[in-house]
């Protein structure tokens, strides 16, 4: 069915322009990572509604201005806030609904998975948005979406059903498998690359969890770290099933204990499973194989099959990820235990500062994907996330050379030992380090598609652009070798 047109408002539109005194609020007020970027559009639209982004669209157009766009601000590098500018900020945009009958919600792309699931969970029903409950669901879906469970439910961005965009003509279309396929297809995968606007998300919704139970284990990340790793791996590979989410996750004692002193960075290995069944018995079962954890057994903290819900793990997850400095990277990798556990052990054993954090995502059995720009994924997905609270700039720097040479190291395996095949959007920050974010063969297809739709590129796209993109790390100018620790 084709979207219905809007009438065109006539009212002056809600536009901050740089330079009035709302400016620095407008640019960044709603971005969550605290390190600010110094780009500065030329002004922020703050849409009320459809008809808003439609015409700011096409004043952007008549005036030779690139489209930046903000949903929930929750990406990592602050892709919404883009030089020169007109940045469309969707957040005043709310709508919310859920159809019992054909169970699909539609919300505006600047609601969260917070904001989604408290509405679902009346119904009996669920989306799984991202992890933490203020991530948008605009950019979250456009990039893919890692939500809750997706080892076992799949990406979040399978479950669209359909969306209305607006395109770089002005025009408001519908897309879904069968309108606008392409559009479709280019929408659920290229994240900050999408060229339109996407002002309306329709979602299949799938029953509630009746019952949540996890499994914690916290232990010294030193000793512990590669048979955990191994143990994990096969664990997924085998008898762990898609009903259990398992991360394996490296903080600093300081960090997790609030001590100071000698041990503050002593890194700490948390590994958790949660599960998401129909019953207690079944959270049971399910959880069993995660009670063989190498080293559980003197654990310095052990939670074995203990109920949670999903306002607890909301309110962990907005704790695992407070307001700071953050600089993020990210791999997908290949190997085999042993290997994945090398090119890893630095990272979780080594964290550079009492915040930063490590993680690791088990996705295997890896399911295959459907028909969609997103297209890059492995058994292992690895990400650094470095988090300063001060502005020591040396600091800062040292912190950020700690992860980038972890992940140098990673794509110095270029043989599938434990080395990367390329990076999820998500978790990543473009402006220093890019590399492959989808196939060879949907990269080439997306291209073609955004020129058709796009061919003067006026969305501002990938952040520096796509000529470091889509080739291995290690292919481009500013790549910078892993450096061995003294
Ligand atoms: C604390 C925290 C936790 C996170 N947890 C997860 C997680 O569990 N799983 C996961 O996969 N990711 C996670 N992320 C990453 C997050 O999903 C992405 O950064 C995502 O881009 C955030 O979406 P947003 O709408 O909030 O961001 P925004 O910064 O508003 O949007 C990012 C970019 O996406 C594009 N975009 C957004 N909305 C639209 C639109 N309506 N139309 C067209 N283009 C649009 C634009 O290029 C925009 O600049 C997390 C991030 C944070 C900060």
């Amino acid at each position: 069915m084709p979207a219905t047109q809007p009438e065109l408002g006539t009212d002056p539109l809600p536009i901050i322009w740089k330079g009035e005194e709302e400016y620095e609020e407008a640019r960044v007020g709603r971005v969550f990572n605290l390190r600010r970027p110094k780009r500065y559009p030329v002004g922020v639209l703050e849409a009320r509604n459809v008809s808003d982004v439609i015409r700011g669209v096409n004043l952007a157009r008549e005036r030779g201005i690139q489209v930046a766009l903000r949903s929930g601000g929750h990406s990592w590098a602050a892709w919404s806030v883009r030089p020169q500018s007109l940045l469309i900020d969707l957040g005043k945009m709310r709508e919310l609904s859920y159809d019992p009958v054909t169970k699909i919600a539609t919300a505006s792309p600047a609601i969260t998975g917070g904001e989604l699931n408290p509405l679902l969970s009346r119904y009996g029903r669920f989306f799984a948005g991202g992890h933490c409950p203020t991530v948008g669901i605009g950019g979250f879906l456009l990039q893919g979406g890692q939500g809750w469970w997706a080892r076992g439910l799949g990406w979040s961005a399978e479950n669209i059903e359909s969306i209305d965009v607006v395109l770089p003509s002005g025009e408001l279309v519908t897309a879904s498998e069968k309108d606008n396929a392409d559009l479709f297809w280019a929408a659920r995968g290229s994240g900050p690359g999408f060229f339109g606007v996407v002002v309306r998300f329709r979602l299949h919704t799938r029953p509630r969890p009746l019952d949540m139970h996890h499994v914690t284990y916290i232990m010294p990340a030193k000793e512990n770290f590669r048979a955990v790793i191994t143990w994990l791996q096969e664990a997924c590979r085998g008898e762990l099933g898609p009903k259990v989410e398992v991360v394996c996750l490296a903080f600093t004692r300081g960090r997790l204990f609030g001590e100071t002193g000698p041990n503050e960075l002593e890194s700490m290995l948390v590994i958790r499973g949660t599960s998401n069944t129909d019953s207690e018995e079944e959270a049971r079962e399910a959880l069993a194989p995660m009670l063989k954890c190498p080293g559980a057994a003197n654990a310095e903290v052990r939670a074995e099959i203990v109920p949670t819900s999903m306002p607890e793990e909301y309110a962990r997850q907005l704790a695992d990820n407070p307001p700071g400095q953050y600089f993020l990277g990210n791999s997908w990798l290949v190997g085999e235990p042993a290997d994945i556990a090398d090119s890893l052990e630095l990272g979780f054993t080594t964290l550079p500062s009492r915040e930063s954090f490590f993680l690791y995502y088990n996705m295997a059995p890896l399911r295959p994907l459907p028909d969609m720009s997103f297209t890059l994924q492995s058994e292992h997905y690895a990400a650094g996330y470095i988090i300063s609270t001060g502005d020591d700039v040396p600091e800062q720097e040292r912190c950020e050379q700690w992860l980038t040479d972890r992940l140098a190291y990673i794509d110095s395996k270029k043989d599938g030992s434990g080395g990367t095949i390329g990076m999820y959007l998500g978790d990543s920050d473009l402006a220093h380090r890019a590399g492959k974010i989808m196939s060879d063969e949907a990269w080439a297809k997306f291209c073609k598609i955004r020129d058709a739709y796009d061919p003067n590129h006026m969305f501002a796209g990938y952040l520096h652009g796509d000529s470091l993109l889509n080739v291995e790390a290690w292919n481009q100018p500013n790549y910078k070798p892993y450096k061995a620790p003294a």
